[in-house]
């Protein structure tokens, strides 16, 4: 079949095609329209008419607000329309692109216009239950007491709390301490960063649940103060030099901390962390030789007593009075209650010979 191709007519090219419901006129049939197109420019008054728009300046084109936020394929949330007559404008208000772009807008005010009502309504019960929380790990109150605590708050005219039944479970306790943790660990975490070296002490210690644990404490350097900061309780599977030099790598991995800055490094002094061989201590220094180390001085002086007392019988002998002392009391109510009225005895026998000298 003939068609006008075959006689040198050019299939006419689309104009970048639109998505969404919008349509354009196709213009580049028209050359004479086009250039009328061409020399339209903008129109400011029609921001004053049309809320949703917006002129960019720096592509000299028009663009939806909501459209743009929303990131709706259509010319005006996509790169910018540059077509500016006023018939573009109404097409586009009335597509339906942009009416879900609206609906979306309105309903994400709504949203976050009842989350900080809500938020704002919670806030002094929030703050209030944090503060508890604080307040218990500081006093290593145990987390199934934090009910107990809001209720007797709420006894003595804590209002705020009132409005706080849902949340005093011991698992919302949980909840808190590990956001007062994290928010803890951000601050140490945004220090350590901001220092050019640190020392890092350890120690080997175990949980309430038995469970083998390394303890870790950073020592920086703050506007030419030394501070200390807790750096974290982990757990390991053993006290051997590689398992505590793996989980020291670790910690720092974890927590951005860049090796070249570690030049100090404080242990117990047992043979695991200093051993010349192959201790924490050593193959830490293989990988970072400008690491000093030291044995903790508070170890170090009760090794120092406990081997002087070797030397000495009578000290053997009194620390053995004393154990069998202690023990002989620990496992007896009835003896400790004796013990009790002994010292009550002694204080009166005391205050008495005090008062006569007087
Ligand atoms: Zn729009």
């Amino acid at each position: 079949m003939a068609t006008l191709l075959n006689f040198g007519f050019t299939k006419p090219t689309s104009a970048t095609p639109l998505k969404g419901n919008e349509s354009e006129p196709d213009l580049n049939n028209n050359e004479s329209h086009k250039s009328s197109i061409m020399r339209r420019t903008f129109n400011n008054r029609w921001l004053n008419e049309y809320s949703w728009l917006a002129f960019d300046d720096t592509t000299k084109s028009m663009r939806c607000k909501f459209c743009t936020k929303s990131k709706r394929s259509n010319p005006f949330g996509l790169n910018g329309s540059k077509n500016f007559q006023r018939s573009a404008l109404e097409r586009h208000q009335s597509s339906d692109d942009h009416i879900l772009a609206t609906s979306n807008k309105k309903q994400s005010e709504v949203f976050t216009k009842t989350v900080n009502e809500k938020f704002e309504k919670t806030k002094p019960a929030v703050s209030a239950m944090f503060r508890t929380v604080a307040f218990m790990v500081e006093e290593d109150i145990a987390d199934r007491k934090f009910e107990k605590l809001i209720d007797l708050q709420i006894e003595n005219d804590c209002d705020a709390l009132k409005s706080t039944s849902n949340y005093k479970h011991a698992d919302s306790f949980q909840k808190m301490e590990d956001v007062l943790a994290e928010a803890a660990q951000e601050e140490i975490d945004a220090l350590i960063s901001k220092c050019d070296f640190i020392g890092l002490m350890v120690d080997e210690s175990i949980d309430v649940a038995i469970h083998k644990k390394m303890i870790l404490y950073l020592k920086i350097v703050m506007n030419g103060k030394p501070k200390i900061l807790f750096g974290g309780n982990v757990e390991v599977s053993d006290g051997k030099a590689n398992t505590i030099t793996a989980a020291i790598l670790k910690y720092m991995t974890d927590h951005n901390i860049s090796f070249d800055k570690l030049i100090g490094f404080a242990s117990d002094g047992a043979n695991a962390m200093v051993g010349r061989l192959n201790g924490v201590s050593t193959q830490l220094k293989n990988m970072n030789p400008w690491i000093e180390s030291v044995h903790c001085a508070a170890h170090k002086l009760a090794l120092a007593a406990f081997h002087g007392a070797k030397t000495m019988p009578y000290l053997l002998e009194m620390q053995r009075t004393i154990n069998s002392v202690y023990y002989f009391f620990k496992y007896s109510l009835l003896d400790i209650r004796k013990l009790g009225n002994c010292k009550l005895f002694l204080v009166r026998k005391l205050r008495n010979s005090k008062s006569h000298q007087m």
